[in-house]
């Protein structure tokens, strides 16, 4: 296929396209492939998750300031990015669960909803597309919102039946969920954590998982691109609320990624395409 090839990243909020699947994004782009994320809602929401940045004036301006902030992080990844323009519907908490506020996109009918992404895909006709699984990957109502969307556009871009007035049809040729924050790929960085420095970031974290289920065995495709979890970790870096850079987040060195788990992993729902799985490219069967 000498065609230029073009992948494209649906995510819910601002931030999520630097934490899943960044670096796979960065190599691909770097290697020639046009990368456009998608972002559904504007982070409007979301909270100020650094310290150092909890003040007022960031409370007030959250949207603009997490605007700049994935501009900054497109630029790192080398990608394009587009808005959907949805209004983040926030992460409920209590007991019971307040009612998500009116208008937000996890309230949404997801064939309504759908209809930008129809016209994305359509207007920068991907070969591939990435999304999150059935449950957001994290219960997020937005995460959720955001694969029910996927699923409805990736099936209705090519079917000139639907979304008439959405432009030309254009049938993408695979879909990929997200898998990169599996248990096992986690329990492989935290006992190597443990024999390098005696301690993990991710005791706790392991503690708690024991009860949930572990996708890791869904993982179909391992993309290779430890080179670019450097450009992944300045791109989240660059969501300067959304992350406490001396969190979590980066507490495992990166020469210990490279070696451990040098790749971001996804799982292929959908293919239009003959591939054979397990994959280590997402273009493979396309190219
Ligand atoms: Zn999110």
């Amino acid at each position: 296929m000498s065609e230029q090839l073009r992948l494209m990243a649906v995510h819910a909020h601002p931030d999520d396209e630097s934490s899943k699947g960044a670096a796979a994004m960065a190599r691909y782009a770097a290697e020639g492939v046009e990368v456009l994320v998608v972002t559904c809602t504007g982070g409007e929401r979301g909270s100020v998750l650094n310290p150092k940045l909890d003040r007022p004036e960031v409370w007030e301006n959250i949207a603009t300031i997490r605007r700049a902030e994935m501009d900054r992080a497109r630029e790192i990844l080398g990608v394009d990015q587009a808005w959907l323009g949805f209004v983040d519907s926030g992460f409920p908490e209590g007991d019971p669960l307040p009612p998500l506020p009116e208008g937000c996109f996890g309230l949404m009918d997801p064939e309504e909803a759908a209809a930008p992404l129809v016209e994305l895909i359509r207007r920068f006709r991907p070969h591939v597309i990435t999304t999150y699984d059935e449950e957001g990957g994290y219960p997020h109502p937005d995460h959720v919102m955001t694969h029910k969307v996927s699923m409805v556009a990736f099936d209705a871009a090519g079917d000139a039946a639907r979304y008439p007035d959405a432009g030309e049809p254009w049938q993408p040729l695979k879909l990929y969920y997200n898998m990169g924050w599996s248990r096992v790929r986690m329990l492989a960085l935290h006992e190597a954590m443990l024999e390098t420095t005696g301690e993990s970031p991710y005791t706790e974290w392991m503690k708690q998982w024991e009860e949930r289920p572990d996708k890791g065995d869904r993982v179909t495709t391992r993309v290779p691109c430890g080179e670019y979890f450097e450009a992944r970790d300045d791109a989240l870096r660059a969501h300067a609320t959304q992350v406490d850079p001396d969190g979590f987040w980066f507490a495992v060195p990166l020469d210990i990624q490279q070696k451990i788990w040098p790749t971001e992993d996804y799982e292929l729902v959908k293919s239009h395409v003959d591939t054979r799985t397990p994959e280590d490219d997402l273009f493979a069967g396309v190219r």
